[in-house]
């Protein structure tokens, strides 16, 4: 049974222009000890999944359709004591902004008594900044959040998340708001943290290298759908998704000698209630008339006669190897 499970979930959010459908039936799960890469463009729904997961949704949001389960058990079933101790205990938060997720008027050792007692000793304390190789840390238990850098503010959020030793991380971002320099020692610790608590990890990112590089799995994101998902070796080997395909293409560093680095054309869709047909066939090289009339369903693939049961794509030419391609025009 996956740790983390959003089912056939529908979110929508209420706004002056009428509400908007963040997700559209997206199914995503993560098991214990996998780390698991999201990605899409800009407002395809990432942020979404990872906060209704711990049913932490802003007050215009509403859970439409679908289901969000934490170790098999509904957090839609839960009422407030439940689900506040589900959060406290079972799963760990790590956002963008560090010094803006921090409380600002109380110290960082304040704060993470705050999560792990009132009781809790200095050395105990001390220990837990150890982990995420913070050189000073009774200097770092004494500051207050503006006192830090961002990149020992995010180490700090890092303790905080995993204190209480929780199955599952959720991670939006985390490095998106720091010095390129710092970034990467910033994942290999939140990673590196991560497995050794024995935990699950859900990261979202921009940064595919990044997600290349540390995450076991990747689901990807279009149009608050969750397109493909395959171990992380086979998505970057063998996108079959064409929206993966040209995400992939249009990445920094996805040149290769000889070609040119291909744009995404057109603009992701800001989806305004059920929607039949493929979110990507407008802007889609391989579209056929099937995609703007029916939803396409979910394969999976069963490549040269050897089974892919991880590897999932919602298109309907998912088994077609190489879908032949209209040439579009940015
Ligand atoms: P980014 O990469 O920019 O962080 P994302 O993939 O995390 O984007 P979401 O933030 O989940 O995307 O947004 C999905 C959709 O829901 C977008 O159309 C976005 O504009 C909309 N949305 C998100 N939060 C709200 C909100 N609080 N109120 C109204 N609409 C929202
Ligand atoms: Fe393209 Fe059609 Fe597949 Fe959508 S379903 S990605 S439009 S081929
Ligand atoms: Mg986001």
């Amino acid at each position: 049974m996956p740790y983390l499970e959003a089912r056939d979930l529908v979110v929508e959010y209420a706004t002056r222009h009428g509400a908007v459908r963040a997700l559209d039936e997206a199914s995503l799960t993560v098991d214990a000890g996998e780390v698991v890469g999201v990605v899409g463009e800009s407002g395809s729904g990432k942020s979404t999944i990872g906060t209704a997961l711990a049913r932490l949704l802003p007050g215009n949001a509403r859970i439409a359709g679908g289901d969000v389960r934490v170790d098999g058990v509904s957090l839609l079933e839960m009422g407030d004591d439940e689900l506040r101790a589900l959060r406290r205990d079972r799963l760990g938060f790590v956002f963008q902004d560090p010094i803006g997720t921090l409380d600002p008027t109380a110290r960082i050792g304040r704060q993470l008594r705050w999560v792990l007692g009132k009781g809790t000793s200095d050395a105990t304390l001390a220990a837990q900044l150890e982990r995420v190789r913070l050189s000073d840390p009774e200097r770092v238990l004494r500051a207050f959040p503006h006192q830090l850098s961002g990149g020992m503010a995010q180490r700090v959020s890092i303790a905080l998340a995993l204190a209480r030793e929780p199955r599952a991380v959720i991670a939006d971002e985390p490095t998106a708001s720091l010095d390129a320099s710092v970034r990467g020692e910033i994942l290999e610790l939140l990673v590196g943290r991560t497995r050794e608590a024995g935990a699950a990890l859900m990261l979202m990112s921009h940064d595919l290298r990044a997600v290349r590089r540390w995450c076991t799995r990747v689901a990807v994101v279009y149009g608050g759908r969750v397109v493909e998902t395959a171990p992380a070796e086979r998505l970057f080997a063998a996108p079959r998704h064409p929206y993966t395909r040209a995400l992939l293409e249009a990445a920094p560093g996805a040149e290769r000698p000889g070609e040119r680095l291909r744009p995404i054309a057109g603009i992701p869709p800001v989806l305004r209630g059920e929607f039949g047909g493929c979110a990507f066939a407008a802007r889609c090289a391989c579209a056929v008339e099937a995609c703007t009339a029916q939803r396409p369903p979910l394969a999976r693939l069963d490549d040269d006669g050897a089974a892919q049961p991880d590897h999932e794509v919602l298109c309907h030419l998912a088994t077609v190897a190489t879908p032949p391609r209209k040439e579009r025009v940015a």
